[in-house]
């Protein structure tokens, strides 16, 4: 008995299409691509629930014909290569030619697109692979893809869709993944009729805050690097402002989004010695190689790519990440140098590398800073403050230096720690962390009791932020209140602040509010059990002075005095050390 039979187009595609499309996030993906592949300048995703219902993406790309418009959902339909030859070539997004096959089977498609120079375009609505019907139309040129109720035809995978705010935030993965390298299009993602991204093109930088927020553009150091074999371009992030998750990691090799754990490493060891432990670096770095040393023909949905001169870009890409870092020394040029036929420019003569810009010092210890003619006297009980855990054996000096300062006095070393003698040995109180710890404890009780301190601005202030900080804060403004502010929202993406808490300069306020966003966001996936905690916790670090700060003796004094009266005086809200104490022993040596 004969046993087989050929599936139709529709089941067959239907399954084909599983691999292609797996969530809503794949098929935006490859909406995205075929626009920049129909060289687009402008793109607009849509999306409604979560792609579940909706995913559009309109184009002012080149437009299809009206045969190109059927064709198009046929599997291995495909304008962008013609011999098996053209695969070791590849400069488009796409060459497969089956994501829209795919994305016909397993959903109700409806495709507008013109041509630029034909007065009219064309509408073909396909559902479960059948075009239903084709029909000239009026349109503006470019490409309108709207996918409709995905799934529709196939309910167990759309039972294995997770609830809406995990589709969207894979969707806003594949939109960041697409929009950071291709800073040279505009994009903008609406969800549910909400616009969260309006990216206008520019420079990558540009695109990396228009996406994270404003302060990123002080966290990164650009580099940049070109060899016969790699072209290297991006943002690596100063040391200073490490993460304690890998999450902004991103590679590109020609315009595409790739994981590759060789290269990440080869980042990663650029920083060797200069992060703390369990904290990661955060990259933006696209490349771009020969395409016939890639090997892109992988599956669609994954992105591992191969590379032909793997060693090479490792050793290449390391070099060019520790320089950026301020680290070109000698042996840096060398590992440029080597193999000889890459052809880095050697640098100019009288080049002096820059001075590493790094602060970071785990070890830093300001104490040895105090210029030596600086005679300290510890007297016992000198200034007891109760509540510091390093407080144990009292000091006893049998050879008092000569008494120079008078009691309690506080010292500023760099303009970053007051150092203060205590019954224990000499304090060393980091300033900022300090302030940080106080003001969060003011927050939180003044929330707690309802008293809320607040003094009203002379001239409202305007802050405006990207769409998507703008929701945040939105959804922020009712805690914000409850500390002293009063907002409110201006339009979509600004809000006027007429009165703030006492500690607040006004001329500051969006700066805060954007390191306050920024770090809100880190620090919700870190310990605070609430977002009120988390909030107040990057609040606090945003209105702390800042090193730098010159502190008058009496601003000193009454730092130090508020730091004690703090149950936890000795760590910050995050976590982080705020005293050291130097012993007598220590300090007799
Ligand atoms: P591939 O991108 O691998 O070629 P697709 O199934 O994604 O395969 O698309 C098939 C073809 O449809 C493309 O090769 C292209 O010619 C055409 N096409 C798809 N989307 C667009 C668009 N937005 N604008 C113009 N042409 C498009
Ligand atoms: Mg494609």
């Amino acid at each position: 008995m004969d046993l087989i039979n050929i599936l139709p187009d529709s089941v067959a595609n239907q399954i084909a299409a599983g691999e292609v499309v797996d969530r809503p996030a794949s098929a935006v993906k490859e909406l995205l691509e075929n626009a920049m592949d129909a060289g687009a300048t402008q793109i607009d995703l849509v999306v409604k629930d979560a792609g579940r219902t909706l995913i559009q993406v309109i184009d002012n790309g080149c437009g299809m014909s009206d045969s190109d418009a059927r064709l198009c959902f046929e599997r291995h339909a495909t304008s962008k290569i013609h011999r098996s030859d053209d695969l070791f070539a590849i400069r488009t997004m796409g060459f497969r030619g089956e994501a829209l096959a795919s994305i016909a089977a397993i959903s109700q498609v409806e495709l507008r697109t013109r041509l630029h120079d034909s007065e009219l375009g064309t509408q073909v609505i396909i559902e479960g692979s059948q075009i239903v019907s084709q029909q000239p139309t009026a349109c503006p040129p470019g490409t309108s893809m709207a996918m409709k109720n995905l799934f529709y035809n196939v309910p167990a995978r759309r039972n294995f869709l997770k609830k809406d705010s995990v589709e969207l935030s894979h969707i806003e993965e594949v939109f960041r993944r697409v929009t950071l390298i291709h800073y040279d299009l505009g994009f903008t993602l609406t969800s549910n009729g909400k616009l969260l991204y309006d990216l206008k093109a520019g420079s990558m930088l540009q695109r990396i805050s228009q996406l994270y927020g404003n302060p990123y553009k002080e966290r990164f150091y650009n580099v940049e690097e070109e060899t016969d074999l790699l072209k290297i371009k991006g943002f690596v992030g100063k040391p200073e402002h490490v993460r304690k998750t890998r999450g902004e990691q991103y590679l590109f090799v020609n315009g595409r989004f790739i994981k590759h754990p060789a290269l990440s490493a080869a980042v990663e060891r650029a920083y060797e010695g200069m992060l703390p432990d369990h904290s990661y670096p955060s990259y933006f770095i696209g490349l771009q190689v020969d395409p016939s040393r890639i090997d892109i023909n992988i599956h669609p949905t994954k992105t591992e790519v191969k590379f032909v001169d793997e060693h090479a870009m490792f050793a290449i890409l390391r070099s060019a990440v520790k320089k950026a870092l301020g680290q070109f020394t000698l042996a840096t040029e060398l590992e440029f140098n080597t193999p000889p036929e890459f052809n880095i420019p050697p640098a100019p003569k009288g080049y002096t590398p820059p001075t590493p810009r790094i602060s970071y010092n785990p070890d830093y210890n300001p104490f040895r800073s105090i210029p030596s003619q600086t005679h300290l006297h510890l007297e016992k009980d000198t200034n007891d403050f109760k509540g510091i855990k390093d407080i144990d054996d009292p000091i006893d000096i049998k050879d008092p230096v000569p008494l120079s300062l008078p009691k309690s006095t506080c010292l500023q070393v760099q303009n970053r720690h007051i150092v203060t003698p205590l019954s224990s040995g000499l304090a060393i109180i980091d300033q900022q962390r300090a302030h940080e710890r106080i003001l969060f404890d003011q927050l939180t009780q003044s929330r707690n009791n309802a008293v809320t301190q607040s003094q009203t601005l002379l001239f409202p202030v305007n802050c405006s932020f990207s769409a998507a900080d703008a929701e945040m804060f939105n959804e922020l403004l009712p805690d914000l209140r409850d500390y002293g502010f009063a907002i409110d929202p201006m339009g979509q993406c600004t809000f006027v602040v007429t009165a703030t808490p006492p500690d607040i300069k006004e001329s500051e306020l969006q700066e805060c509010f954007d390191h306050m966003l920024v770090d809100y966001k880190s620090s919700t996936l870190q310990k605070f059990n609430n977002r009120s905690q988390s909030l107040c916790a990057a609040l606090a670090r945003q209105m702390a002075v800042k090193p730098g700060k010159v502190l008058s003796q009496e601003e000193m004094q009454q730092l130090v005095a508020d730091l004690f009266a703090c149950p936890q005086a000795d760590t910050t809200p995050g976590g982080k050390k705020i005293i050291t104490i130097v012993k007598p022993e220590e300090l007799l040596k």
